[in-house]
């Protein structure tokens, strides 16, 4: 009980959880503002068209009215200060700044861009479906939504959503110069023919497979381990767990899944949708739910069936590759997925990686001095 010093206290009635959602309140205010300030430079272009903005605004003018009456409850209910008073002060920023009725001026351009808006989307989204199914159904209850390293995956989780533009060329340009050569035009006639469903369960199974060699090959090719040890350095899963990928594993996976994506003609529906799925599911996989799912599991790619690729334990070590479909890894015999147990800890058994984004980006490349 050494944490209840004064002004650390966490129950209900202690000021946190109102100091908490002030500041989240505070900062997606001030954050969707600047994207009304700036929207050339801060909003991804294709979406721009797509915004409700009344009921944007609206929801801003929400967020900043709560966030304020939730700083003023903290303030006034715990005695450290730090949270209402950071909270507060974001949206009386956000309201100086013009709030929810700031104008949006001048012409939009669509030159190069940082996705502010992508990151509070997904942020909103996220944590409105996984932050009360991990309350409700934890895996660990004991596990705190701020447990350690939850800054350096949120820093994660923002620069990848901020760099979405560079990201997303990088990801389909490669497969597009690259591979042109590969395509069979009478081959892609026939795939984009193909209904809907059955073109998505194709990319499931395609995307998973070609994944699952590259992800084998991160695991197994040491200078390639340097980078994707990173992801495996997360102590504690949860759905932002998930967010810690080096960019340089981040992108040689996504740009080689796309190839075969490519090359085979399928039409862009089913591979949005598909986008949508691999978001959804990547993110699941890492939740701190107790879910067991019974037969289904071997089916379907669950939170058990990869919180084992992160045991440290060494049952645990290169199983479970796939993150759509086990039978990929029962295929190749390394599937793991013991009845009824959940691995001990997560990490990286005799290794260490340091916390935070930027140490973790140059970290693959330092010397190798401690490497192996
Ligand atoms: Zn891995
Ligand atoms: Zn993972």
């Amino acid at each position: 009980m050494t944490r209840a010093a004064v002004g650390e206290e966490t129950s209900f009635g202690s000021g946190r959880i109102s100091g908490v959602m002030s500041v989240t309140c505070g900062a997606l205010g001030l954050g969707a503002v600047f994207c009304l300030l700036f929207p050339s430079f801060l909003t991804v272009a294709d979406a721009r068209a797509l915004y409700p903005l009344p009921y944007i605004r609206a929801l801003i003018h929400l967020f900043l009215v709560g966030g304020f009456v939730l700083g003023v409850i903290s303030l006034c209910l715990r005695r450290s200060k730090w949270l209402g008073a950071t909270g507060v002060t974001l949206t009386l920023v956000a309201a100086l700044l013009g709030g929810s009725r700031v104008p949006i001026d001048g012409e939009l351009t669509t030159g190069p861009y940082l996705g502010l808006d992508w990151f509070l989307l997904n942020l909103i989204f996220f944590s409105v479906i996984f932050v009360p199914l991990e309350r409700l159904f934890a895996h660990r209850p004991e596990q705190s939504i701020f447990r350690k390293g939850w800054r350096t995956d949120l820093a994660y989780f923002f620069v990848s959503s901020l760099i979405v533009q560079a990201t997303t060329l990088l990801t389909l340009k490669p497969a597009m110069v690259l591979f042109d050569w590969a395509a069979w035009p009478a081959l892609q006639t026939r795939v984009a023919a193909l209904p809907f469903v059955a073109q998505l369960l194709a990319i499931l199974f395609v995307s998973d497979f070609v994944q699952y060699w590259i992800h084998r090959a991160f695991h197994t090719v040491p200078w390639l381990w340097r980078f994707h040890k990173i992801h495996h350095s997360a102590e504690a899963m949860d759905w932002l767990a998930g967010s810690r990928l080096h960019l340089v594993d981040a992108v040689v996976t996504r740009a080689l899944a796309f190839v075969p994506l490519y090359v085979l003609g399928f039409s862009d529906g089913p591979v949005f949708a598909y986008v949508a799925v691999v978001s959804l599911q990547a993110t699941f996989i890492h939740a701190n739910v107790r879910f067991d799912f019974g037969p289904l599991a071997w089916a379907v790619a669950t939170p058990r069936f990869h919180h084992w690729h992160h045991g440290a334990e060494r049952e645990a070590i290169d199983r479970n590759f796939a993150v759509h479909l086990p039978v990929i890894d029962v295929l190749f015999g390394t599937a793991h997925l013991p009845a009824g147990r959940w691995p001990q800890s997560y990490g990286l058994a005799h290794d260490t990686v340091p916390d935070g984004y930027v140490s973790q980006l140059v970290e693959p490349f330092r010397s190798k001095k401690d490497a192996g």
